[in-house]
């Protein structure tokens, strides 16, 4: 099985970019993050549970459909409602704990023993596929990558105002690599690109240059 490993801060575009260079290599896309925002949202919903607990009563799971991937928290398909802001805080919340990486890890990397996968996060090259056979380190300016949430946002009408999207995109760049818990940072051997100024092709362009130098495709 192959595995290409694509970590970076939020707002990089690692899963618009991603999933369209799974479908058209024909590898599986699988989004950790939306992993940590299920988890996230259950914390939000059961502020008083504590997460030993709570990671108990979780029964997450995940189902492609179209080549989307749903995800479900206990039977409910959350698909949509971890896209929401709270949600990503919580999620970043949640993430800084030992216990909810240590619950995800397993799950994560059982992906990449069954299928070619092209698995996006922030450890994945670090921690989680640490042999993956391409790691791509993804960046752009916190500005660049908070207009693209903030559109995001707006598409899906839930947006708060852009300074709110950017304080809070700063917020979690340093919760991310400050954590103690597999924070973020370029894998050993990563790549490392910024797509500041770039349109989505151009990203899309630069990243299957380097897969298809690295895979031979
Ligand atoms: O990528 P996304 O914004 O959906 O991730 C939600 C949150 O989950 C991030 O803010 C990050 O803190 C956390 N995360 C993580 N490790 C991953 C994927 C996401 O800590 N592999």
């Amino acid at each position: 099985m192959r595995s290409i490993a694509i970590d970076g801060p939020s707002g990089a575009g690692k899963s618009t970019i991603s999933r369209r260079l799974a479908r058209d290599l024909g590898f599986l896309y699988v989004d950790t993050g939306a992993m940590y925002r299920v988890v996230g949202l259950y914390a939000l919903r059961h502020p008083e549970t504590p997460i030993a607990e709570a990671l108990e009563n979780i029964r997450m799971d995940m189902r492609y459909q179209d080549g989307l991937q749903r995800m479900y928290l206990n039977g409910e398909d959350v698909t949509d409602a971890i896209r929401r802001h709270e949600v990503c805080r919580a999620a970043s919340d949640v993430s800084a704990l030992p216990g909810v990486r240590a619950f995800l890890l397993d799950r994560q990397r059982s992906f990449a023993k069954t299928h070619d996968v092209i698995m996006d996060g922030r450890d994945i090259g670090t921690v989680i596929l640490p042999d993956a056979d391409i790691k791509i380190f993804l960046t752009a300016d916190a500005e660049d990558r908070a207009r693209r949430r903030y559109d995001e946002l707006c598409a899906r009408g839930t947006a708060p105002d852009y300074q709110t999207v950017l304080s809070d995109l700063r917020k979690r760049d340093y919760n991310d690599a400050h954590r103690a818990a597999a924070p973020l940072t370029p894998a050993a051997g990563a790549v490392i690109v910024d797509t500041t100024g770039n349109t989505f092709e151009e990203s899309v362009r630069a990243l299957k240059r380097i897969i298809r130098k690295k895979l031979r495709l």
